[in-house]
């Protein structure tokens, strides 16, 4: 039997494109090499701790996402930020600077030196880049000033990305900015026209059961289309697709979509698409470690009014970035207790892989409690070890991004989606997967009905 469409991976990405697909009708089958559906979007709820392994937020920035969340019936059952959330921080020098969450926080805080401060109100002035593609760095650095490039975005890029702000690129990784200075000028007078807008960008959403609950709602839906613990080992083009192959035989489908992580999407492409192959091989996702805490309120002197904090590079330091778990979301921790959620690795550290667990969770633990002046062991830790962490926007993506867009233009039937191509977010994941189902169904109207069965000759394995 030759189905319409195979999707390979059952993270968000593969999901959210199954489910379309399914959505318009078409015959659609979901292969997940674990046992569970949801990539790296983990939950886990434990002595009434919920401590989230991936993703924490769904930033309803991205209005596609959002109608798609809608659709699903989870709109009404998100929570926004708690009311605690106050402020940003940023470490420098081992010391915690709050920014209130607000246009003129920096300006007010003085986490930036007058100079830097002053530089930031001059950004409207800058004129608009003429040249090539630019790093984050440079681009922040050009508008806003070094000192701000320095202390604000290189730890944001390190939070976002786990990242280099001088290795990613500006257009790759917050293409909305640099569409702004080419349109508008400025990025103060875009972020302010936005503001007076909706504002939809300042929510950040969760859920009772955390961010899993994604991927388990579009899992239920999408019922015995999904198929896990399913490892596919090859791919191979056919007379009339392409053939699907896994330790459990071989399947066949008009049309292929490929949600895997870059370094997977490289090997199966090897020999199907040598350009798609060596585009995805090129991305690198550094491993990531996120450390989970459980502490008793009266443990931690911090007020812990804010999202958590992220870091410059920090002399020794590990921790780029912290998340005040039970503040952004108060169900996250028992009643006198808080959550706190640590990462460490990425591009910084990239050797923390292969540190012990256990003493990676005591320095986690010891950097918070320095910095967080808390006193005690937490009652609860729990460390998740990511060998391939985020992916890396780096320079030169917008041209990758290009090609893997354009799979199907090389061979007919083949789709690309996944974090690495479109945008890294949760957000960006759901709206990526809806746009490759609008190109698989353009492609399978216009291809016509099956013929027959694929040849057995026809099959030639990338793997
Ligand atoms: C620590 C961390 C924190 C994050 N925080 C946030 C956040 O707060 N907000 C936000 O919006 N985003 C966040 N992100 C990013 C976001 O979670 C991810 O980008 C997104 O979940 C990726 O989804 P995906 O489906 O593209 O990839 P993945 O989740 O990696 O899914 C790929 C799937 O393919 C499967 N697979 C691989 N090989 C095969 C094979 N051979 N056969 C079959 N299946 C295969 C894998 O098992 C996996 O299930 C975070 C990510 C991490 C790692």
């Amino acid at each position: 039997m030759i189905h319409d469409v195979i999707v390979i991976g059952g993270g968000i990405s593969g999901l959210a494109t199954a489910y379309d697909l399914m959505q318009r009708g078409l015959d659609v089958h979901l292969l997940e090499r674990q046992v569970r559906t949801g990539g790296n979007a983990i939950s886990e709820r434990f002595d009434g701790f919920l401590m989230e392994h991936g993703p924490t937020t769904f930033n309803a920035s991205v209005p596609q996402a959002v109608e798609q969340i809608e659709a699903l019936g989870l709109l009404d059952q998100a929570h926004d930020l708690g009311p605690d959330v106050k402020r940003r921080y940023l470490r420098d020098n081992g010391r915690l600077t709050g920014i209130p969450a607000s246009m003129t926080g920096f300006l007010t805080s003085n986490y930036l030196s007058l100079r830097g401060r002053t530089r930031i109100l001059a950004e409207g002035l800058i004129p608009r880049h003429k040249g090539g593609e630019e790093s984050i760095h440079a681009f922040t650095a050009r508008r806003f000033g070094r000192e701000f490039a320095d202390k604000v975005m290189d730890p944001m890029a390190a939070g976002i990305f786990m990242g280099d702000s001088r290795e990613l690129s500006i257009s790759g990784a917050f293409p909305k900015l640099a569409e702004m200075e080419q349109a508008l000028g400025s990025i103060t007078r875009g972020v302010l026209r936005a503001r007076r807008g909706s504002e939809p960008g300042r929510h950040l959403y969760s859920w009772d059961g955390g961010i899993g609950t994604i991927p388990q709602v579009l899992t239920r839906h999408l019922g015995a289309r999904v198929h896990t613990g399913i490892a596919v080992s090859g791919l191979g083009k056919t007379a009339h697709g392409f053939a699907v192959k896994t330790r459990e035989g071989s399947r066949q489908a008009r049309a292929v979509v490929l949600a895997v992580q870059p370094h997977v999407a490289a090997q199966l492409l090897e020999r199907v698409d040598p350009v798609g192959a060596e585009t995805t091989g090129r991305i690198q996702a550094p491993p990531v470690n996120v450390g989970f805490f459980g502490y008793r309120r009266e443990q931690v002197a911090h007020p812990l009014d804010g999202l958590g904090f992220l870091s410059t590079r920090d002399n020794d330091r590990i921790l780029s970035g912290v998340q005040f778990a039970s503040t952004m979301y108060p169900q996250r921790a028992p009643g006198g207790f808080v959550a706190i959620s640590a990462y460490a690795g990425g591009v910084r550290n990239p050797e923390l892989a292969q540190a012990d667990a256990a003493e990676l969770t005591a320095l986690m633990h010891d950097e918070l409690a320095e910095g967080l002046g808390i006193k005690g062991a937490p009652v609860v830790t729990r460390l998740r070890r990511w060998p391939l962490g985020l992916p890396q926007y780096a320079l030169g993506h917008p041209g990758r991004r290009t090609k893997l867009n354009q799979s199907s233009d090389r061979v007919a039937g083949l789709f690309l989606t996944g974090n690495y191509i479109n945008g890294v977010s949760v957000a960006n994941c759901l709206a990526s997967g809806s746009s490759v189902c609008k190109r698989v169904a353009e492609f399978l109207h216009g291809a016509g009905p099956v013929a027959g069965r694929a040849g057995k000759d026809d099959l030639k394995y990338s793997i």
